[in-house]
C-alpha cells in the first residue's frame, strides 16, 4: 500500500466535515478559516510506542489516547476543538492496524465534531505526533500565569487511577477483577475534559491539564503565577477502584504523583466561586477543592487535615 492509498482508504473518508475547512486533505495544505473575534490556541503532542504507551497497547487505544492529550491541552485553555492533523510514523502497513487505529481517531473526533484536516505518513519506529487546533474568544484563554494569593484550588474527576491502570497491566500491582476495566480505560482511553475547560473561561484564573502528576503540574502554575500553595491530601478525589486497590499512603502517592490522567487543576478565586458551583450544576464530571494558593512564593505545603504531611516525591520528568 502506498502513501497516498493508506490517506485515501484510512484517514479522507472518515473524518468528519467542519463548514470552516475550506480545502481539507488532500491538496499541499488545508485551507481553514478562523471565526472572527476568536483566537487560535494550537498544541502538538507525541506520542512513542514503549514511551508514552506500552508497544502492545491497541491501536484503537493509541488513537484514542493522541487525540484526547491534545484535545486536553485545549480544554486546559478554555478552547473549542476544531481541526486536527496527523503525522504518522510506522515500521509497515498493516491494515488491520490502521483499520482500529483510524477507529480510534473517529471516535472522539466525531463526538467532538473535529476534522482531520491533514498530516504525514511516513516508514519508522511506530509514532504518533498530533497537532489540534481551538478557537478561544479574543483574551478569554484560560493560562498558568494569572492565579493570585488566596485563589482556591480545584481537580476535575479522580485522580491517579492511570498510574494504577498502568501498574496493573504491567503486573505490579493488584486491582480487584471489578474495577480493571475501569482503571485501564483510564489508562488508555482518557475523557478529556473539553465542556468544563470552556465552561470555566471567566471563572477560573489559571488552568492545566495534569499529564505529569498533580504535584508536577501544580508547580507549573505556582511557578508561573508566583504563588505557593497548600495542597489538602486528605480532599484528594480518589476513585471507588483506587480505594478498593491501594491502601490510604499508596492512593495519595498515586493521586500525588502519577501521570496520565488528564484531570483539569485550575484556581479560582473567592468572588468566583459561587459562578463556579453553578457552573458545574450541567457539568457531568465532578469537581474538588483541594487547597488553596499562597504568596509563599514557589512553596508548595502538604496537609492532612490540620497536620503537616510529609511527602517525598515528584511528578513524571521526561529526562530522569
Ligand atoms: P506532501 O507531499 O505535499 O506533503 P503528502 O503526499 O504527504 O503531501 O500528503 C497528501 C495529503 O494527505 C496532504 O493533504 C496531507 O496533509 C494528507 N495526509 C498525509 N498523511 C496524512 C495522515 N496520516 N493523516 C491525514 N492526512 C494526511
Ligand atoms: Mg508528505
Amino acid at each position: 500500500m502506498k502513501e497516498f492509498d493508506i490517506i485515501a482508504q484510512y484517514f479522507k473518508p472518515r473524518s468528519h466535515v467542519r463548514r470552516d475547512v475550506q480545502l481539507g486533505i488532500g491538496d499541499d495544505c488545508a485551507i481553514v478559516n478562523v471565526p472572527q473575534n476568536q483566537s487560535l490556541a494550537v498544541t502538538t503532542d507525541t506520542l512513542v510506542s514503549g514511551v508514552h504507551f506500552p508497544e502492545n497497547t491497541p491501536a484503537r487505544a493509541i488513537a484514542h489516547k493522541a487525540v484526547a492529550v491534545n484535545l486536553s491541552d485545549l480544554a486546559a485553555m478554555g478552547a473549542e476543538p476544531a481541526w486536527i492533523s496527523l503525522s504518522l510514523a510506522m515500521p509497515n502497513v498493516d491494515e488491520q492496524w490502521l483499520d482500529e487505529f483510524s477507529l480510534g481517531m473517529q471516535e472522539l473526533t466525531e463526538y467532538y465534531s473535529v476534522q482531520l484536516i491533514g498530516g504525514d505518513t511516513v516508514k519508522g519506529p511506530l509514532s504518533i505526533t498530533l497537532t489540534a487546533q481551538g478557537f478561544v474568544p479574543k483574551d478569554q484563554a484560560l493560562t498558568r500565569a494569572k492565579a493570585k494569593p488566596g485563589d482556591w484550588l480545584y481537580v476535575t474527576g479522580t485522580l491517579g487511577d492511570a498510574g494504577l491502570g498502568l501498574d496493573m497491566l504491567q503486573g505490579k500491582m493488584d486491582v480487584p477483577p471489578k474495577h480493571r476495566n475501569f482503571v485501564a480505560n483510564r489508562l488508555n482511553y482518557p475523557t478529556p475534559r473539553v465542556l468544563v475547560g470552556t465552561m470555566l473561561r471567566r471563572i477560573a484564573s489559571s488552568c492545566i491539564d495534569i499529564s505529569d502528576g498533580l504535584i508536577a503540574d501544580l508547580r507549573h502554575i505556582m511557578q508561573a503565577s508566583n504563588c505557593g500553595a497548600i495542597l489538602q491530601v486528605d480532599k484528594l478525589p480518589l476513585s471507588e477502584a483506587m480505594r478498593d486497590s491501594v491502601a490510604g499512603e499508596q492512593a495519595l502517592r498515586y493521586a500525588l504523583t502519577a501521570g496520565d490522567d488528564y484531570e483539569l487543576l485550575f484556581s479560582v478565586s473567592e468572588e468566583q466561586k459561587g459562578n463556579l458551583d453553578l457552573a458545574m450544576t450541567t457539568a457531568s464530571v465532578s469537581v474538588t477543592c483541594i487547597g488553596q494558593l499562597n504568596g509563599v512564593q514557589g512553596k508548595l505545603e502538604l496537609r492532612d487535615g490540620k497536620e503537616r504531611y510529609a511527602f517525598e516525591g515528584q511528578g513524571y520528568q521526561h529526562f530522569s
